[in-house]
């Protein structure tokens, strides 16, 4: 999986590591300041030194329901755990082409397309 995004984010803050407890796109648990908090990590760091510190892997963490704020870095001990993923329009649901009027609908509503034969009335 390589795109524009994923080269910005490994110039960013480096290649993520082959093995990580939790992967990108995982959406967790996690404590922040004392607070609980849930998120999807959009990126894993791997263990380095940054400015001479030693840094264990950690986690740039989108907290859900915040957008474009600065993420939040999340280390192996805040986190609490996977947790279920947020019900919100960030579900992607498949869109496909319409075998009977050739549109474009959201696959659990091509059977209920006006052109469909076979539509339940
Ligand atoms: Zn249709």
């Amino acid at each position: 999986m390589t795109n524009h995004l994923d080269e910005q984010m490994t110039d960013l803050y480096g290649p993520q590591p082959q093995f990580s407890d939790y992967k990108q796109n995982e959406h967790i648990t996690y404590t922040q300041a004392g607070e609980t908090h849930t998120g999807k990590i959009i990126w894993v760091c791997g263990p380095g030194n940054v400015a001479g510190r030693h840094l264990p892997t950690h986690y740039i963490v989108e907290r859900d329901g915040t957008g474009d704020t600065w993420p939040d870095t999340v280390y192996q001990s805040d986190i609490i755990g996977t947790a279920p993923e947020a019900e919100d329009d960030t579900q992607e649901i498949a869109i496909v082409q319409c075998p009977w009027c050739s549109g474009w609908h959201q696959v659990n509503l091509v059977k209920l397309c006006p052109n469909n034969p076979h539509r339940d009335t």
